[in-house]
């Protein structure tokens, strides 16, 4: 045993991400086996990341989830999934109605995709074409491109045939509005996103992953609006107390701390986290990004992990071991893993 075995469970950190040069697979079986981590969430950027579990096959990563959505900066390239809203929003015509009524289909257990059926399927005539009106526009190229409304039937039908995959342990959703200054329209369809997800989150009993980067307030809103009924993350979160009192007011019930913690500047998010009661907090890496104070230069990897326990552990005045007992059970409770090791 090296002091590297922890067993911890990394709950968001992307393997499949090009960073990794095609060898992360690889070098998170590695990980597994060598017991620095017991498993990890592998939560969607792109729409195309959504589909990287093929690289992880369930025989030889069977503790290994996926989070189906997009990050909200990527869904600034789609235009609005009008097909899933209307499958969540029964309220809106549709050109025919979802096969199981609302609230029947909602355990994971009774999920189908087999059977199941909405308005977007290929084939189906749309109710209403992509029309490119403000709050549906993601960037001024979507405007009444040809084809659009086909492409969002699509795309979300394949989101939702991901929905019922047993290895869908989260949605992932958010609001970015850091670095490119974002117009309002655009920001208007990163929530409709985030409502469209939260929905889904509701209706398929799925807990939700948000990114939440320079948006707090906004998340704040949107999430008072559009109440989750299941648990919330706001991962890689990197507020005060006062925020995270707030967030937790609006349904967020768990904070995903990784290598922010360990960065100079992020004092405050210390201090909160020496007051965040341990129930609420999920150990993430976000790797191949946010790697901690030590490792400029370098790819983050789970190995990282067991730094962060650390200085929770310093900032808390309690065991290490007991951190990552705690942060397992979180986990494991959050996401509804069963056979956790
Ligand atoms: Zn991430």
């Amino acid at each position: 045993m090296n002091k590297e075995t922890y067993k911890i469970f990394d709950t968001h950190a992307h393997y499949d991400h090009e960073l990794f040069g095609g060898a992360g697979p690889e070098l998170l079986k590695d990980m597994i086996a060598r017991d620095v981590i017991c498993g990890a969430v592998i939560p969607a950027i792109t729409f195309e990341s959504n589909f990287c579990r093929d690289q992880f096959p369930k025989e030889e990563f069977p503790s290994v989830y996926f989070a189906a959505g997009l990050h909200p900066k990527c869904v600034l390239n789609e235009p609005a999934w009008g097909s899933l809203k209307r499958l969540i929003d029964p309220g809106e015509p549709a050109g025919r109605p979802f096969s199981g009524e609302p609230g029947e289909s909602g355990s994971r257990d009774q999920k189908n995709t087999a059977g199941r059926s909405f308005p977007g399927d290929p084939g189906e005539p749309v109710g209403r074409p992509f029309s490119g009106e403000p709050g549906e526009l993601g960037s001024r190229d979507q405007k009444n491109i040809p084809g659009a409304a086909k492409r969002q039937q699509d795309r979300s039908a394949r989101i939702l045939d991901l929905i019922g995959d047993e290895r869908t342990a989260a949605l992932k959703t958010g609001l970015d509005f850091s670095k490119k200054k974002l117009t309002d329209a655009q920001k208007e369809h990163q929530k409709q996103f985030m409502k469209l997800f939260i929905g889904l989150a509701n209706h398929y009993k799925l807990p939700l992953v948000l990114h939440v980067r320079d948006a707090a307030e906004e998340c704040v809103e949107v999430l008072r609006e559009n109440s989750p009924e299941t648990e919330a993350v706001v991962h890689c979160f990197n507020y005060d107390m006062d925020t995270a009192r707030t967030m937790m007011e609006a349904g967020v019930t768990r904070f995903g701390i990784g290598g922010m913690l360990t960065r100079d500047e992020n004092g405050p998010l210390r201090e909160c986290v020496r007051e965040l009661p341990l129930p609420n907090i999920l150990l993430e890496t976000d790797a191949p990004f946010v790697r901690p104070k030590g490792y400029e230069g370098e790819i983050n990897t789970s190995v990282t992990l067991a730094g962060t326990a650390r200085l929770i552990a310093d900032l808390k005045g309690i065991a290490v071991g007991k951190v990552i007992e705690a942060a397992n059970r979180n986990a494991a409770e959050f996401y509804r893993l069963k056979n956790m090791s």
